[in-house]
């Protein structure tokens, strides 16, 4: 049976004292709610990971990094690798964010070796795929997201694919209000689900959890979640509030 996530993806927000704040109060509404099958990962900025492990060792929570170098080690100021995640038992790891293939020009080629260096150091990744609106409306929306799987994914064997949660992300629907529909979420995730059993088995397609994620929010989250091929989501601003985070993770 595959697992039902809700993952939070903090971006760019948050202070020490703030972080370390909305961390232990969702710490403390998760220890009173019955979580069933659903795993909840938390993903704040790199300086944040440690309050979250740290408190994580108590909690019902695990912790994600939103990104990571596609370099092992080196001369790469700035950057964070894999094995510095590992080293502070981060478990999983947002790669190929729309926002990082726009701002950070993040080629498919790049993502393939963060992919795989994260899999070196036992980090799980979320990989993120979808379109930009000029792509829905032009109709290209299934050919981007598989050429984005394709490129930066199916290399993996099913062994490595089998530690890869996908998160859908219709790059119009991030931060604008503005959600894909149940059906278009539906529709997209029964695909890539299509796209994995083809590429690998009906086993890999059947345990591969699969995201929505995308303006997502407790008043959507109910309708989304319940499509058979939405396993959950992956949730930008309205994880930044703990009580509706924890509104979200009980929409299943
Ligand atoms: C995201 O950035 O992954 C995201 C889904 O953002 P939001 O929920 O704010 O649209």
């Amino acid at each position: 049976m595959r697992k039902k996530i809700v993952a939070g993806n903090w971006k760019m927000n948050k202070t020490f004292i703030d972080a370390e704040e909305l961390i232990s109060d969702i710490a403390d509404l998760l220890e009173e709610i019955d979580l069933g099958n659903t795993e909840v990962i938390i993903c704040p900025p790199f300086l944040f990971l440690e309050i979250a492990t740290d408190i994580a060792e108590e909690a019902n929570y695990s912790v994600g990094a939103q990104n990571m170098s596609d370099q092992e080690a080196g001369a790469f100021t700035g950057e964070i690798s894999g094995a510095m995640l590992a080293s502070m038992e981060v478990e999983y790891c947002i790669i190929g964010h729309s926002e990082r293939r726009k701002y950070h020009h993040e080629t498919h080629e790049m993502l393939a070796r963060k992919i795989d260096l994260a899999l070196t150091h036992s980090i799980r990744p979320i990989f993120c795929c979808g379109e930009i609106l000029a792509e829905r409306e032009a109709g290209m929306h299934m050919e981007i997201v598989k050429k984005q799987l394709e490129e930066s994914l199916f290399h993996l064997n099913e062994t490595e694919l089998s530690s890869v949660v996908i998160a859908y992300e219709p790059v119009w629907a991030i931060g604008t209000g503005v959600n894909a529909t149940a059906a278009q979420a539906q529709e997209m995730h029964a695909y890539i689900r299509d796209l994995v059993k083809t590429r690998y088995s009906q086993q890999i397609a059947f345990e591969t959890s699969i995201l929505y994620g995308g303006s997502c929010n407790s008043k959507n989250a109910k309708e989304l979640f319940a499509q058979q091929d939405v396993d959950g989501g992956l949730i930008g601003g309205a994880s930044l509030d703990a009580s509706e985070f924890i509104r979200i993770i009980q929409s299943f």
